[in-house]
This record gives structure tokens, C-alpha cells and sequence, in this order.
């Protein structure tokens, strides 16, 4: 066990190295490929053995498709041949050592032609699937554009807290399912009690550009009020500390929230979209927009888009609302069209300027997942926090 421990302090050592020991050529861009393609087919492949178990239903199709195993095998080929690139390019082996280790593990399971050891499908199950195609793609689309068109340029990809951050992805992602569930509770509860058909079938019948635009304003209507509520009332704003904590801005670090946060939010913000009847490829649509725009406002993107950011948030936009200086408090709540906060007197986007540094004042929230989980329901003699 002991081993095992000490191994995996040597591969996250490896992947934090200081950029002189990262430069192109070195064996370790290979390395990290390796160990991260590994992984993900290592969980791929296991999430088929227990399809009922570990993949979500919805995802079905998906993996009944002959191009889900062709994609798979290309996973566990490319994590091979990028681990034993870097094997030959680094003097130190421990990831591509790391990479052929999972690579095989994976081969021996079954690789891409594992068939499912657990047969049936159980009422509950776990997103492994969705963990990884979601890292899979969110990485891979916005990794290099944060490299080629940085804010911060020195920041690394594995800086400070990275893990923290990817086990919330894995944490939503693993409990799917009852996120799901409990997200449409109000909305249905509210919709049996009004249902509206004469409204529905109105709404429902509009072009699909407007009623894409429309759930865009309504739930950011929405967003923005409980987002506000969040960082106004004190017992609130101790959930909404933990999304705030984050001292590092970039794709993974919008993944991080309370996990009653994200019940909260998610479940206020689709009353509109789903009480009022829009079309289920509106509402997807807007889902999709959703999942890649809030990746994009946290990522580390020196993008100015000098016209754009007046009518829709940009990274800068919602960087400073994570500011950590004084002139950062309580701004910025809209997640999609700062007209919100300029309506409601909380706009702030200094020409050319960026914050200095994001978190809170003194750092009052642990690190962690499960310290940062039980960190509102704590006491903390501290006085409030002075900024968001
Ligand atoms: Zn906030
Ligand atoms: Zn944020």
C-alpha cells in the first residue's frame, strides 16, 4: 500500500514539475498523454464491465455504436505509444512508467473489447462514463487554447489545487443521476400545481432562435438573483465561499461548488425553462450552451473581445467577479448578458485591467473537498469575509 502511495506522490511530483523540467522535448507533454489516455481508457473499459453500474444509460447509444470501441482502442494505443515516447525522452520513467502500467491494466480487463461482467441495471447508478468524456472533451478543447492565449502565462496546468478541482468534476459527475433528479423537483412541482397549457404551447411554437435567446435571458434573470442572494446572506454566502476559494482561474476551476450550490442553482435556474414549456431541443441546446459557457468565463483567456463583453460575459467579465481586491466585491453576478448588472447597479469592467489575484481576503475557506464540503455548516468565529 505503502508503495502505491509513494508512487502516486511520484507521478503527481512529475506532473507539477517547474517549466524548465516540462519544455517541449523533454518527454513529459508524452508522458502526461500517456498517463492521462490511460486512465481514461482504464475507466472507460471498467465502466463497460459494469455498464448498469458505472456508465449512464443515456450514454447507451453512444457505447452501442461501433466508433465508441474504435475511439477506445485509439485511447489505449495513444496512451501507449505516448508513455513509451516519453520512456525513451525522459530519464525519469515515472510517467511513462505510470502510463504503460494503466494502459495494460486496462488490456488485461478487457480493453476495448470488454463485454459487462454485472449484468442487469440497478435503479441507481454512477456517471464514471460521464467523468471522463466530460475531462475528456472540456481538457481537450480548452488546454490549448489556454496555452496559445493565456492571461496568465506562467500558470501551469497542474497549479496549485488542481485536484481539489478535478475531484468536484468527478463528484458531479459520478452522482449525475440524483443531481439530475433533484434539479427538476421544483420545476415539476411547480408545473403540476400551474400548468399553463394555452402559455406552453405558445412558448413551445416559437422560432427556435427566440426561444433559445429567451431561456438564455430568463435563467440568467434567475442566475442572477440567487447568484446575488449567495454572496448577500451570510448562510449563503458560506456555500458560495467555496466556489470564491479559488486562487487559480481556469477550466477545471468553475467545477468547483458547494454540492448543495449546485442543487440550489440548478434547480432555481430551470423553473423557467421548464415551466413555461420550451421545446426540448431549445432546452438542450441551451444545456450545451451552458456546460461549455461556464467552463469558458472561469478559463485562464486573455481574449478581449473589446465590442462582444458589453453584451455578453466574457473570462474578463466574470474575473473580476472572482477579484480578489476591494473593487471585485459584489460585482459581476451575470452569467451570460452583463445588461443584468448594469441594470441592477453591480457592472464593473475597468478598461484594459485585469484583478490582481483571485480568492478571498485572508483565505478563510479550507483546502479540500470534504473539509470545504462540512465548511458551512461550521462555526467560524472569524467576522464575516470582506470580499466575495
Ligand atoms: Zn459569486
Ligand atoms: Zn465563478
Amino acid at each position: 500500500m505503502s508503495k502505491l502511495h509513494d508512487a502516486r506522490l511520484k507521478v503527481r511530483a512529475e506532473l507539477e514539475v517547474p517549466a524548465a523540467l516540462r519544455r517541449f522535448g523533454s518527454g513529459w507533454i508524452s508522458g502526461v498523454l500517456g498517463v492521462v489516455l490511460g486512465i481514461a481508457g482504464l475507466l472507460l473499459v471498467i465502466s463497460l464491465r459494469a455498464p448498469g453500474l458505472l456508465a449512464m444509460p443515456e450514454s447507451q447509444p453512444l457505447r452501442d455504436n461501433p466508433w465508441y470501441r474504435i475511439g477506445l482502442h485509439v485511447i489505449l494505443l495513444g496512451a501507449f505509444a505516448t508513455s513509451a515516447l516519453s520512456l525513451v525522452l525522459r530519464k525519469e520513467r515515472t510517467l511513462g512508467t505510470c502510463g504503460v502500467a494503466v494502459t495494460l491494466l486496462a488490456a488485461m480487463i478487457g480493453g476495448s473489447h470488454a463485454t459487462a461482467v454485472v449484468a442487469g441495471r440497478p435503479p441507481m447508478f454512477l456517471g464514471l462514463d460521464f467523468f471522463v468524456l466530460n475531462v475528456l472533451f472540456t481538457g481537450f478543447l480548452f488546454i490549448p487554447l489556454e496555452r496559445f492565449f493565456s492571461h496568465k502565462e506562467e500558470q501551469h496546468i497542474f497549479r496549485e489545487e488542481w485536484r481539489e478541482d478535478l475531484f468536484y468534476y468527478l463528484v458531479s459527475s459520478l452522482l449525475v443521476q440524483m443531481l439530475t433528479f433533484l434539479t427538476f423537483v421544483p420545476a415539476k412541482t411547480i408545473l403540476a400545481w400551474v400548468p399553463m397549457p394555452d402559455v406552453r404551447a405558445w412558448v413551445g411554437a416559437l422560432p427556435f432562435v427566440v426561444q433559445f435567446v429567451a431561456i438564455m435571458f430568463l435563467t440568467d434573470l434567475v442566475q442572477y438573483w440567487v447568484h446575488r442572494a449567495f454572496h448577500r446572506l451570510p448562510w449563503l454566502w458560506k456555500f458560495h465561499a467555496v466556489h470564491h476559494s479559488a486562487r487559480s482561474l481556469d477550466w477545471m476551476a468553475g467545477a468547483r461548488m458547494h454540492f448543495l450550490e449546485i442543487l440550489a442553482l440548478r434547480s432555481m435556474t430551470v423553473i423557467p425553462m421548464y415551466v413555461l414549456g420550451f421545446s426540448l431541443t431549445a432546452m438542450n441546446a441551451y444545456i450545451l450552451l451552458v456546460y461549455i459557457y461556464s467552463t469558458f468565463v472561469h478559463a485562464n483567456l486573455n481574449w478581449r473581445f473589446p465590442v462582444v463583453e458589453k453584451f455578453l460575459v466574457t473570462p474578463r467579465f466574470h474575473h473580476w467577479h472572482h477579484g480578489i481586491e476591494k473593487e471585485a466585491v459584489d460585482v459581476n453576478f451575470a452569467i451570460h448578458f452583463p445588461l443584468l448588472d448594469r441594470l441592477f447597479g453591480t457592472y464593473h469592467l475597468p478598461k484594459d485591467k485585469w484583478p490582481a489575484g483571485y480568492g478571498l481576503e485572508g483565505h478563510p475557506v479550507p483546502l479540500g473537498y470534504w473539509a470545504q464540503f462540512k465548511y458551512p455548516f461550521q462555526r467560524t468565529p472569524k467576522t464575516p469575509p470582506t470580499s466575495n
